[in-house]
């Protein structure tokens, strides 16, 4: 019988179900509004949690009432073997959604492998549908190959399938129906993203298109229809008449959702990060290291999340709270 810990209930009545694992802070693209340049240092690979570390904090976290658990990066699928953490990670009883953010580079070979692993859901990023724009932004010349991984993506029969769209007022805001009609026909949500800030990564409030005026941009073409979801739900949801494709819009700048927030976050060298908006919190992985016992890691997580507040604070004020570039948090 698997240990059964009390839920993870934070000062404001909060339960945190949702465990996000970063499971690398490196990558092969260089999204400027995720990476500080282009010559960033590395974690050096024997500081990343092992892949029996993350799944010894997994299961902990499943003890205390987590249900669903999301691999992220850096890009998770730069790391070798990572489809035996996905199936390590599908044998911990508990454990429903398991779900993988991705640029979808690889996900041409490895989109098959990773369902059968025990992979439930993806979110594949795609921030531009035109070549040129699509290597201003990541420095790479992958477009092709990102949507063969999207391809892959839905052919491989995923639970769900989410392109996440970032977009930045004079980047990419001109595409916001592009991605709508590309994807009409498909079992797939659109998901935008308004542009966050993290330690220098060029954010600046011009560069911000509200929710309201990207939603206003896609209803003077498409009528959108609310989708009930549940109170934890970061995207807003909506059906496209006449499409397949649904939208979501992610708020976090203007509307946040702080008030149904059920997610924690494990940074790739096992520090906690209560908040994507907060300073990093306790490293678990040197508690683990130097012999902490499952009952010493689990009252570190709960003090950790006793300090969470109760909503990020204002957008000017939000990179002075954060201590890291997305990249080495894991988004
Ligand atoms: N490499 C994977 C990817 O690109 O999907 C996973 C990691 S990435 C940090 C996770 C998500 O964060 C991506 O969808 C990315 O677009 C988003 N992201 C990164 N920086 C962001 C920012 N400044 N504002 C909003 N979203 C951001
Ligand atoms: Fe890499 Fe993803 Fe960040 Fe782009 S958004 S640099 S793909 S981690």
């Amino acid at each position: 019988m698997p240990t059964v810990r009390p839920p993870l209930v934070d000062r404001f009545g909060r339960r945190h179900n949702y465990l996000r694992i970063s499971v690398t802070d490196r990558c092969n693209f260089r999204c400027a509004y995720c990476m500080p340049h282009e010559d960033m240092e590395w974690t050096a690979r024997s500081e990343i949690l092992s892949y029996e570390e993350i799944e010894r904090l997994a299961r902990l976290f499943a003890e205390m009432g987590v249900d669903k658990v999301r691999l992220t990066g850096g890009e998770p699928t730069t790391r070798k073997e990572l489809v035996d953490l996905a199936a390590k990670l599908r044998r911990i009883e508990g454990v429903g959604p398991l779900l993988l953010t991705t640029n979808g580079d690889a996900m041409g070979s490895m989109a098959g492998p990773l369902r059968e692993a025990g992979i439930t859901g993806v979110n594949l990023s795609l921030d531009t549908l035109d070549p040129g724009r699509f290597f201003d932004i990541t420095h790479r010349n992958r477009l092709d190959r990102v949507l063969v991984g999207i391809e892959a993506s839905l052919a491989a029969g995923f639970d769900s399938v989410k392109i996440n769209v970032v977009v930045m007022a004079g980047v990419n805001d001109d595409e916001l129906c592009d991605f709508i009609d590309r994807f009409w026909d498909c079992p797939v949500e659109v998901r935008y993203i308004e542009f966050m800030p993290f330690l220098s990564n060029g954010w600046q409030e011009g560069k911000l298109l509200p929710y309201a005026e990207i939603r206003k941009r896609i209803e003077a073409k498409h009528r959108l229809t609310p989708i009930a979801t549940d109170k934890s739900a970061v995207a807003k949801e909506f059906a496209v008449e006449g499409a397949r494709v649904r939208v979501g819009f992610i708020t976090s700048m203007t509307d946040d959702f702080c008030g149904g927030c059920n997610r924690i976050r494990l940074t790739a060298d096992g520090r906690l990060k209560v908040c994507l908006f907060a300073k990093t919190g306790p490293s678990l992985r040197d508690a683990m290291r130097a012999g902490a016992t499952d009952d010493d890691l689990a009252e570190t997580i709960r003090h950790a999340l006793d300090g969470k507040w109760a909503g990020h604070p204002p957008m000017n004020q939000l990179i002075q709270t954060n201590d890291r570039p997305m990249i080495s948090i894991g988004g």
